[in-house]
């Protein structure tokens, strides 16, 4: 199926003001971005505009109920200068399984692949050419239905925009294992990308970074003991030459990353199991050497190393070299960006 996409092209581009050797993090935006309604039961008038504020009704239901879900996703410049997507079929459905535990309709998943593939080509030249740098996208939905009363909403909005992202430097990073605030619940919001768990974040974040850490391992809410993911990224533990991810129960995202580096990681013949793993077991890995690194995977960053995770009065020392991870990451990257066989399917062009 073939959607009509209308396009209103902005008079002005903002793209001179742009320096792709210090681009600001998430703060500059491309010319134009993607709009669909929905009303009646169904998406209608897909459209591209100039980027610009949308009105909304105070009363919206988003801005009370939490109806609002997003994604993140990167166009990459292949070494011939096409742009590409990463997978876009998996953020589609990812966002449909966003949008069926909130209560929101699902998008079809051929809009919101032709809507990306279609602002992206409109905003090729937005691309940043440096190695590593991508232009960020983030499709989104949320509630517009001015109502008050708890009920799911009948109008929402799926909107798509972008803003380029400089180069991403992986540096090892600290971890701080929370046992009082938590992320997600059996039975919760937790394998949703929905805005309201990334709010529940905010503070515990804040809290940690002003320990010195820079991210949140989280654990689970029953016991604080199980490993769920850190920060906004998935995460995975090399214990005796085995990989470790912790199992997606429910209250972990499922990370696009996370899939791939699996993949690949099987695919240089490593062992990898999803499984339940306890902080315990880390630290046990840790004082008999058999922790041999550990790293979270995410869009943003691709893979970041870790190097210890404190928790509660002690330390616990994880790695200093993350040989192979460093590895997946160069592979990861060069599949995006057309350097290395993209054995599995992932990249799609755009046009
Ligand atoms: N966990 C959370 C909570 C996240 O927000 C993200 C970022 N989307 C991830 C994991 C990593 O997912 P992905 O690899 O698809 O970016």
């Amino acid at each position: 199926m073939s959607y009509n996409i209308s396009i209103n092209k902005a008079e002005k581009s903002n793209l001179d003001k742009l320096d792709f050797d210090n681009i600001p993090l998430g703060t500059s935006f491309t010319d134009h971005m993607f709009i669909c309604d929905y009303e009646n039961g169904e998406w209608v008038n897909p459209r591209i505009m100039p980027m610009g504020l949308i009105p909304t009704h105070p009363a919206a239901m988003a801005l009370h109920y939490g109806q609002a879900i997003f994604e993140g996703m990167k166009a990459y410049k292949n070494t011939g200068g096409e742009p590409m997507l990463f997978r876009p079929e998996q953020n589609a459905k990812r966002l449909n399984k966003s949008a069926d535990r909130m209560g929101m309709p699902n998008v079809p998943e051929e809009l919101f692949v032709e809507g990306l593939k279609e602002l992206v080509s409109l905003e090729h030249n937005w691309i940043p050419p440096q190695q590593g740098s991508a232009l960020y996208l983030r499709p989104f939905m949320y509630a517009d239905e001015p109502f008050i009363g708890m009920r799911a909403a009948t109008h929402y909005k799926f909107i798509i925009m972008a803003s380029p992202a400089g180069p991403f430097f992986s540096k090892r990073i600290k971890l701080w294992a929370e046992r009082q605030y938590i992320r997600a619940a059996h039975g919760g919001t937790g394998e949703a990308k929905a805005a309201g768990n990334y709010a529940a974040a905010i503070r515990p974040t804040e809290l940690a970074k002003a320990k010195g850490y820079d991210q949140v391992l989280w654990l689970d809410a029953a016991e604080h003991r199980y490993i769920q993911e850190v920060g906004t990224m998935n995460i995975f533990f090399k214990i005796d030459g085995e990989f470790i991810s912790p199992e997606l129960d429910g209250s972990v995202l499922h990370g696009i990353t996370r899939a791939s580096v699996i993949d690949l990681l099987r695919d240089m013949d490593y062992k990898v199991s999803e499984r339940k793993i306890t902080i315990d077991e880390i630290k046990e890995a840790s004082a008999n050497g058999t922790l041999e690194e550990a790293f979270g995977t995410g869009t943003a960053v691709g893979i970041a190393y870790i190097q210890e995770i404190g928790m509660d009065e002690e330390t616990i020392h994880v790695s200093d070299e993350s040989p192979v991870g460093l590895e997946v990451n160069n592979k990861l990257n060069a599949i995006k960006i057309g350097d290395h066989e993209d054995k599995f399917g992932w990249m799609l062009r755009t046009r």
